[in-house]
């Protein structure tokens, strides 16, 4: 089974009751052009719209049909003034309901898209925006690095100072990596004690000088302990490359191959005495 596989079967998505989708599309784009509108316009559309509807069907009525000879005038008068007063106030709670919905939507996509304890991107999100960076990287070829950061020792960490401890050292951790990389990069809790960090327009090289500051600010980071003390860890860093190839792979292998490459390079930064960055061969 792939990691994505795995993923969707944890969290499978279920639709209760599928809508048409000729309905599906007219009303999406409906709701969106009224989110677009400030709630007065939105619900004077919707008003416009439903009084504009039913003086259309009664003038109709009127020329297709035998006619209503005095009644018309009557017919017009109600056709125009009911759907003004039922329509205003419903328009105004079918608006305030899409409103609802779109902040709600926006927090469910921003909590399946993080990680809980670090509030960091997680794999989900740095697996989407990798396979992006790296789409966009080859289309204009540029280059593309990723890393792999992984602390030290940590079960040890967990072990003398207990798990809240170690919990805050990974807080701390992120906020490191986060404040030393520029805005474009992805930094996302991969595992456990693991993050990836997704670097376009970086080459190895480089991205290697950065991880450097990065491995940096992780060691000076310090959390209070039980007692008061400062608790701090190191990390070890895989660093690996896009490389420039002809007969290029899909991207989602290509994002495969440079995290199993980083982790290699990452294993030879603790094989050589961890705290430090290593690059890919
Ligand atoms: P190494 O230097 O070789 O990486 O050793 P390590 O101890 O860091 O690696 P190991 O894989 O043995 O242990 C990782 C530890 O990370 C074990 C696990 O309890 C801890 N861990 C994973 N996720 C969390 C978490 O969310 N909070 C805390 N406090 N600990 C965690
Ligand atoms: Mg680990
Ligand atoms: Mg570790």
């Amino acid at each position: 089974m792939t990691p994505a596989e795995c993923s969707d079967r944890a969290y499978p998505v279920t639709v209760a009751r599928k809508a048409h989708p000729v309905f599906d599309t007219v009303t999406r784009f409906l709701g969106a052009m009224l989110l677009r509108l400030p709630t007065w316009a939105a619900v004077a559309a919707i008003s416009g719209t439903s009084v504009a509807l039913t003086v259309g069907a009664v003038l109709a009525v009127h020329v297709l049909g035998p006619g209503y000879g005095d009644g018309l005038r009557r017919a017009l008068t109600m056709g125009s003034v009911m759907p003004l007063i039922v329509s205003a106030p419903v328009g105004w709670i079918v608006v305030g309901l899409l409103r609802a919905l779109e902040r709600e939507h926006a927090r469910v996509l921003a909590l399946a898209g993080h990680d809980a304890l670090t509030g960091l991107a997680n794999r989900r999100t740095a697996t989407e925006r990798a396979h992006r960076d790296i789409d966009m990287a080859r289309r204009g070829g540029r280059p593309l690095a990723i890393a792999l950061l992984d602390l030290d020792e940590f079960k040890a960490a967990n072990d003398r100072h207990g798990h809240a401890v170690g919990d805050a050292l990974l807080c701390a951790t992120a906020e490191a990596c986060k404040r030393t990389v520029r805005a474009a990069d992805t930094v996302a809790r991969w595992g456990g004690e693991e993050i990836v960090i997704v670097m376009p327009d970086t080459d190895q090289a480089g991205a290697a000088v950065l991880m450097e500051r990065v491995r940096d600010a992780v060691s000076a980071s310090r959390v209070p302990g039980t007692d008061g003390e400062a608790v701090g860890c190191t990390a070890s860093i895989g660093v690996a490359g896009l490389a420039a190839s002809d007969a290029a792979p899909p991207t989602p292998s290509v994002f495969e191959q440079l995290v199993a490459t980083a982790d290699r390079a990452m294993y030879d930064a603790k094989r050589s005495g961890r705290d430090q960055v290593r690059v890919a061969a």
